[in-house]
């Protein structure tokens, strides 16, 4: 997001702060959430995700320190089990009552090839840290996501993705896998090796077995100059297949109420190291909350105020490695819905969700984000055989999000939108059969490694019905 303190805390910025959010409506509609207990009538203790949407007494916890350990204890361990990766997914993919499988002790560099640009990692690795370890041996992931906090294995098995004309999700990179099935058998699988069950574990939602190392496809480390500038959202909507083309990666954040977007463009540089400042985006958002706040029922004011707070801000210049740049912090939770949408539909489904959030939800304050992945092969990729342009909308986790659901993912189901795994969506086996063609293979593979359902909790079990 633009981070700029200065944006809505000059001009017209002062008059949202202070009076704004004082109005009890707002109070009793922002309030804290409740949390639950921290441990269950049976001693349990308690299991949350980021968003805190979910949460989970499990029986058992475990952390192998090795994959033969984590071998051994599969079989034994109480259904269902579910690996955690680092609990950022907002769906329910990882609650249980059974066993809750982390891999924190499973992480680190195995192996790397120099010269194939190739890396063999421990899956339980946070991409936050492999990035430094890449780093040392001269590679990099191609993209990344917009935080770096998941594990590989967590961020691999939802798909989760970065933004870029002709760039895969994370998923796409990998090359092989080592799979503790549920019988505790360790399956090695690549293209040449078992590739139906690489198909379907490379995205695989936990529910073919745990990842335990798996070997990427990286690239040279490349330095990037990083841009993230204000423009007319009028403006971005037409140009953005241009946009796209031109840089690297490139994704804008619509910020709705405002006629203003945020441009965030990163392209390789022989450009000196100029280090990312403090990170503002919390400052910004909470400003954007106060003019929700404040002229919420007056949208044309809302609308002024924001674009005089916001006129003349000039551009945030960084220039480093990529992985120092690509990821955020994001201090502030929240709850998300992100589609993935064939391509030529983007710009237009984006129109309508603006108009929608800005006729029918006007306390949304957190920006649309879009983005753009690449195609591949993985059977439960949502990228699987087309390219796609990315919508995702978000509520601040002390507010309401159903209208997401009410609002906002008919038009994203209408335009045969595929649901990002790992974020809020209502879709189960049925609608998600129509979207997939390798549906029911990844069906019948799924029953094939785990014919008893023990990594089935009752979330996944909708999902593959
Ligand atoms: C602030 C924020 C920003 C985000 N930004 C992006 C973004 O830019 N792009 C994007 O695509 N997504 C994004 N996400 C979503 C996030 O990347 C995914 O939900 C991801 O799956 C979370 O990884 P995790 O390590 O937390 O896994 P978890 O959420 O803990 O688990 C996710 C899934 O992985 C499975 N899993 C975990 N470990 C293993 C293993 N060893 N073997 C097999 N299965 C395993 C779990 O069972 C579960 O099904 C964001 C989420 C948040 C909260």
């Amino acid at each position: 997001m633009i981070a700029r303190r200065k944006l809505l805390l000059g001009g017209a910025g002062a008059l949202a702060l202070g009076v704004g959010s004082c109005s009890t409506r707002r109070w009793w509609l922002s309030r804290e959430p409740a949390a639950p207990p921290p441990v269950d009538p049976q001693g349990r203790a308690l299991w949350v995700n980021w968003s805190g949407l979910e949460h989970a007494y499990p029986a058992r916890r475990l952390a192998p320190a090795s994959e033969a350990e984590l071998a051994a204890a599969l079989p034994q361990a109480p259904a269902p089990v579910r690996p955690v990766g680092s609990g950022h997914s907002f769906t329910a993919l990882v609650p249980t009552d059974g066993t809750l499988l982390s891999l924190d002790r499973i992480a680190g560099l195995v192996s790397h090839d120099a010269r194939a640009n190739t890396a063999t990692v421990r899956a339980g690795t946070r991409l936050s840290a492999l990035g430094e370890l890449l780093a040392g041996v001269g590679q990099e992931m191609p993209n990344l996501p917009d935080i770096n906090k998941q594990t590989l294995a967590g961020a691999l098995s939802t798909g989760t993705h970065g933004t870029g004309k002709g760039i895969k999700a994370l998923h796409g990179e990998v090359t092989a896998l080592r799979l503790v099935l549920p019988d505790g058998k360790i399956a090695e699988c690549s293209r040449d090796q078992r590739p139906e069950l690489f198909h379907a574990a490379r995205v695989g939602l936990g529910a073919f077995g745990v990842l335990s190392a798996v070997t990427l496809q990286n690239q040279p480390l490349v330095r990037v100059r990083k841009v993230v500038k204000l423009v007319d959202t009028d403006w971005i909507l037409r140009e953005w297949p241009a946009l796209a083309e031109q840089h690297r990666n490139a994704e804008f954040l619509v910020l709705p109420f405002t006629g203003k977007s945020a441009l965030i463009t990163h392209d390789p540089t022989f450009d000196p190291v100029k280090p990312r400042g403090p990170d503002a985006d919390s400052s910004t958002l909470m400003d954007l909350k106060r003019l929700r706040d404040l002229f919420e029922f007056t949208p044309d004011l809302r609308r002024r105020a924001a674009q005089q707070a916001m006129h003349g801000l000039p551009a945030e210049v960084a220039v480093d490695e990529g992985w120092k740049l690509l990821s955020n912090e994001r201090p502030d939770r929240f709850k998300e819905m992100e589609y993935h949408l064939p391509i030529e539909r983007q710009v237009e489904v984006l129109r309508e969700v603006i108009r929608r959030i800005e006729t029918d939800a006007k306390d949304v304050f957190f920006p649309i984000e879009a983005r753009i992945i690449a195609p591949d092969d993985a059977w439960l990729s949502p990228f699987y055989n087309r390219e796609s342009g990315s919508i995702a909308v978000h509520a601040w986790y002390r507010e309401a999000h159903d209208w997401m659901f009410r609002l906002i993912e008919p038009v994203f189901r209408e335009a045969g939108g595929r649901p990002h795994w790992g974020k809020l969506h209502s879709l189960g086996a049925a609608e998600l059969g129509a979207l997939y063609p390798m549906f029911s293979e990844a069906q019948a593979m799924r029953k094939s490694v785990d014919p008893a359902g023990r990594m089935m909790n009752p979330f996944v079990r909708k999902l593959f019905g």
